[in-house]
């Protein structure tokens, strides 16, 4: 079999959906899982939907998710210009319309957007009103057509589409696909801007750049009888094709800008690490044999068999996405985690405590990191609460027991030097001890003094630690006022 080769084939158009990057990783696992080549194609013949910017930020994704491609405008693979309107300027797709032509299977079409206007439509079938063209300029003469031409007339090439018959073309996810010919229409292969349409570059680039598996959304798959039918006339070899399913949000719609966490960026922002985003979008549309849910980037190359992908819309579930972000942040090292948790953490603490330590509180506590601002915001002011915090049934303490405790413990504290967690923690332990109470019973009115919160990442030491002697007793003090009241 020849070397597996895919591409990935964005449109420069703005933020990377998330149903791209996962075509952009199925098209890489695909390839890679063969020890094949991935390649990077720009697609930017629509020039009104190009936006500036959107380049950088295919690159940056590719590079930031580790779908590395082997080929691309960056690196030239010998199959190249990787950029259609590049490819466009050396006339590459109107040599071959006007083979299409001269075979009889494409041909030049003159009409003008009034008469087009007037045509009849029939509805998609996803419900879009189609204008169904009526072959109108296949009729047209030879000589009909030169001087058209000659005149500078404005023009298209459209697919001269068979009227009867049927075609099939296989899916390797959707299975075999039959079609009315009759409900094909004359597609434009040449716009009137001189630019080809991406129905026919993609074809004719996926020939040239010997793609082996082409790999989209399920949104082309109405599209693939014509692009068969373009194969078919050039007499060349279809490639396997490989739709993956629908991305829906929560209410099973389309996975849309509207839910604000449909592009890759959004979710950066929204504080998700990458190999995470990576990792749940593998999984939207795949199931591994085995139910395992995380994947590093090799893994997911060992294990990506396309054949076990779904046909079925998957939807996008935040909440899971979370999940595996808090597990992706336990398996962080340290100093990684700390140098993303930083920004999040000086957002809410001014002071000048030891952020390493509060980083360390949180990282086995916090899903994504927007979930730090909640669970330290208490480092930087002991916020007001409620005295009513200090009763807890399982502690066996009230109100009363958590003042005596505070009292008695103060003067212990304030003669304490060293305030490392580990001294604090021996310094309590012994109190405990000589109370002959559970450890609760103590460290909860000490832990709800210096925090002021019913839960805090680390315990009651740990934050004394952070926050220092002198806080910490101006802190115990406070909740001393505050329960003789
Ligand atoms: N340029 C198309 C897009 O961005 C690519 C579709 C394909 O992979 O064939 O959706």
């Amino acid at each position: 079999m020849s070397k597996v080769r895919t591409r990935f084939a964005p449109s420069p158009t703005g933020r990377m959906h998330v149903g791209n990057l996962r075509t952009a990783l199925y098209a890489y696992l695909i390839a890679k899982h063969e020890d094949g080549d991935f390649m990077l194609r720009i697609e930017d013949t629509d020039q009104e939907r190009f936006v500036e910017g959107a380049l950088e930020i295919i690159y940056r994704t590719l590079e930031k998710t580790g779908l590395i491609h082997d080929e691309g405008p960056d690196k030239d693979g010998g199959y190249g210009p990787y950029v259609q309107s590049e490819r466009n300027k050396n006339g590459l797709y109107l040599k071959y319309a006007k083979q299409l032509i001269e075979q009889g299977d494409a041909y030049y079409c003159f009409c003008d957007k009034e008469r087009l206007d007037s045509l009849k439509t029939s509805v998609s079938e996803s419900g879009t009103e189609i204008r169904v063209y009526d072959k109108h300029c296949l009729h047209l003469s030879k000589e009909e057509v030169e001087a058209n031409l000659a005149a500078g007339k404005p023009y298209v090439i459209r697919i001269n589409m068979p009227t009867e018959g049927t075609t099939t073309f296989h899916d390797d996810i959707y299975g075999d696909i039959t079609v009315d010919n009759a409900e094909l229409d004359d597609m434009i292969l040449i716009k009137s801007d001189g630019y080809p349409t991406y129905n026919f570059a993609n074809v004719v680039d996926d020939h040239l750049m010997n793609i082996t598996h082409v790999v989209r959304g399920n949104e082309y798959l109405s599209s693939a009888p014509k692009y068969n039918r373009l194969y078919e006339a050039f007499g060349w070899e279809p490639p396997v094709y490989v739709h993956c399913p629908l991305i829906t949000d929560e209410n099973h719609k389309k996975l849309s800008k509207r839910c604000g966490h449909s592009s890759y960026e959004d979710l950066l922002e929204q504080g998700f690490i990458s190999e995470a985003i990576v990792n749940y979008v593998a999984l939207l549309g795949w199931c591994p044999s085995d139910n395992q849910e995380i994947f590093s980037l090799e893994e997911l190359v060992k294990a990506f068999d396309y054949h076990h992908m779904s046909k079925s819309p998957a939807v996008f579930d935040v909440q899971k996405l979370k999940w595996m972000n808090g597990e992706y942040m336990k398996m962080m090292e340290f100093d990684c985690f700390f140098e993303m948790a930083e920004p999040y953490i000086r957002e809410v603490v001014t002071k000048d405590y030891d952020l390493k330590k509060i980083a360390a509180l949180v990282k086995t506590r916090i899903e994504v990191f927007p979930d730090i601002r909640e669970q330290i915001d208490f480092f930087e002011e002991l916020p007001e609460y409620d005295t009513a915090m200090y009763t807890h049934k399982k502690m066996k303490t009230t109100e009363e027991t958590s003042l005596e405790v505070l009292k008695e413990l103060l003067p212990i504290l304030e003669k304490q030097e060293d305030y490392s967690n580990d001294a604090l923690f021996a310094v309590l332990k012994d109190y405990v001890a000589d109370k002959a109470c559970k450890n609760g019973y103590v460290m909860w009115p000490v832990r709800t003094a210096v925090s002021g919160k019913q839960n805090t990442p680390g315990g009651a030491t740990e934050i004394m630690e952070i926050i220092g002697k002198e806080e910490s007793l101006r802190r115990i003090r406070k909740g001393i006022e505050l329960l003789e009241k």
